[in-house]
């Protein structure tokens, strides 16, 4: 485990020498301590990227030169993906196959954005056609400059992925700040950068909280792009130290997502896609599809079944063979969540399964898989994102009152639509106001995708080619004669 700041391809103390404890949330143990960054090393880290970026060779490499950086970092993580998947599990809670899977998914990650940079070499330049014969004119790709990327917790290194692989990609360079909640594996991508070999400055990292670290990167001036992900309130604010100098901005946020489940559907798989869209992580999922909303006819049947799987889901350490749920990330987050749970109560939800911290554990930050019914639709626990295992069900009549229920939202992340009949799921996901919508199934995610929201839950997409245009500019050149 790392103990001191990447920046400027080497390891540093934080100036002001601080730490903070990095506690496993399944035995409250103190595991390490990360290195404390603030304001002095931010300046530190954006001036060697902005160094690398006017000076240094990456953004002028062609995008084959620098694909081959981006496999190498893969291989990297491919090759300590056990070590990877540990660390993650001590730091975040998750299951450990689910942490082996998101850690094989960075690592696809890097591959895939080093693809679309081989590409980017034919792809840079686009002749355009103009009115005026006098003239010739073409547009080209160009990276954008030094990104700063904060990003959350619930997937640290994939997060981290899913910035620094397309930002790499087009040629720009990157101060990453991950969570203070789970530093360990960014870190390690430090490590596992510095030896692909990447140039100096190229990718900076600083860990700390977000006050002390995130802040100061957001409104540092020699950023010229910010990319985000995490919570709505903390996107408000990147978004106006953005508005400052007009920074480029990318938002990934919130969201409180609907799975509408048809009366035709198959109950068995329906049960199983609501369970993978709410339990997955803990529920610590932003496009997690916490709302559920079951025709009339299913409604009952596909409750009660939904209830008795929902009490055989094995609760433990993130560790242990056979574990589904593991503990949430930190004592704030179950705190959050219970009091959600409390607060959906008082409201006059009624708690069919789950609702309290799990039985049997003295220690570690497990909390109940929940299900809750009758919930106001004016309550929070129907409107506002809980950020755990806890899924509000409700029945529906007809078409157009599910797609009215589900649209009532101020988030637009994802949406999940089933039934039998495609002709209506193909129906209803247009209808549906969400970035991502997934039909007869919930949740799986392909890097190839678009992936972002409507309304509150973002700005702008990540993922596939969409990724990498975040990190571009485009330039006009137009020739006389
Ligand atoms: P958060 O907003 O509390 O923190 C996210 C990051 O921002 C952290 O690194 C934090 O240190 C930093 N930060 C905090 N205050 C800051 C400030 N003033 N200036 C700059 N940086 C600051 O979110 P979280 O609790 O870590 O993550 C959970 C949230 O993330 C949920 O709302 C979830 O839906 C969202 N999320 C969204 C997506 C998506 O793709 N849309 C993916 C994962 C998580």
């Amino acid at each position: 485990m790392r103990s001191e700041l990447y920046i400027d391809g080497k390891w540093v103390e934080p100036k002001k020498g601080g730490t903070f404890p990095v506690i496993n949330p399944a035995t409250e143990e103190v595991v390490h301590h990360a290195p404390s960054g603030t304001a002095e090393d931010v300046d530190a880290a954006v001036e060697a990227a902005r160094r690398a970026f006017d000076e240094g060779p990456w953004p002028r490499l062609s995008g084959a030169e620098r694909a081959r950086y981006l496999r190498a970092i893969a291989a990297g993580i491919r090759a300590r993906q056990g070590e990877l998947a540990r660390l993650e599990v001590i730091d975040n809670g998750k299951p450990l196959p689910e942490a082996e899977w998101d850690i094989a998914d960075a690592a696809g990650c890097f591959e895939f954005y080093a693809g679309l940079a081989d590409e980017l070499d034919a792809k840079r330049e686009e002749a355009i056609a103009l009115g005026d014969a006098r003239f010739s004119s073409k547009a080209v790709k160009e990276p954008l400059g030094v990104a700063g990327a904060i990003i959350p917790w619930n997937y640290p290194l994939l997060m981290a992925a899913w910035k620094v692989a397309p930002a790499l990609a087009a040629g720009c360079t990157v101060v990453l700040k991950p969570s203070e909640l789970t530093p360990l594996t960014a870190l390690e991508l430090g490590a596992i950068a510095d030896e692909a070999g990447l140039p100096e400055g190229v990718l900076n990292i600083v860990t700390g909280f977000g006050p002390d670290a995130g802040q100061p990167l957001a409104d540092h001036p020699g950023v010229d792009k910010l990319a985000f992900t995490g919570s709505v309130p903390t996107g408000s604010r990147i978004m106006a130290a953005a508005a400052r100098d007009i920074k480029k901005v990318s938002l990934e946020l919130g969201g409180k997502s609907p799975f509408l489940v048809f009366g035709d559907s198959d109950l068995e798989q329906a049960v199983e896609w609501i369970m993978f869209g709410i339990f997955w992580n803990q529920g610590q999922v932003c496009s997690a599809t916490s709302r559920v909303l079951v025709q009339d006819g299913l409604y009952d049947r596909l409750l009660d079944r939904l209830v008795a799987e929902t009490q055989r889901i094995k609760i433990g350490n993130g560790l242990e063979e056979g574990t589904l749920l593991g503990p949430l990330v930190s004592k704030g987050q179950l705190e959050k969540v219970l009091a959600a749970i409390d607060k959906a109560r008082a409201d006059g939800a009624v708690v069919a399964t789950g609702g309290t911290r799990a039985s049997g554990f003295n220690t570690g930050y497990f909390v109940e898989p929940t299900v809750l019914v009758d919930v106001p639709l004016a309550s929070d626990a129907w409107r506002e994102e809980i950020f755990g295992p806890v899924v509000c069900v409700r029945p529906f009549a007809d078409e157009a009152e599910a797609v009215r229920l589900a649209n009532d939202s101020r988030y637009g992340l994802a949406a999940a639509v089933m039934s039998e009949d495609l002709n209506r799921a193909e129906r209803v996901a247009a209808a549906l106001r969400a970035g991502i919508v997934w039909i007869n199934c919930s949740q799986p995610t392909f890097t190839e995708a678009p992936w972002g929201g409507y309304k509150q839950s973002g700005i702008g997409r990540e993922l596939g080619r969409w990724g990498l245009e975040n990190y571009l500019e485009t330039k006009q050149i137009t020739r006389f004669a």
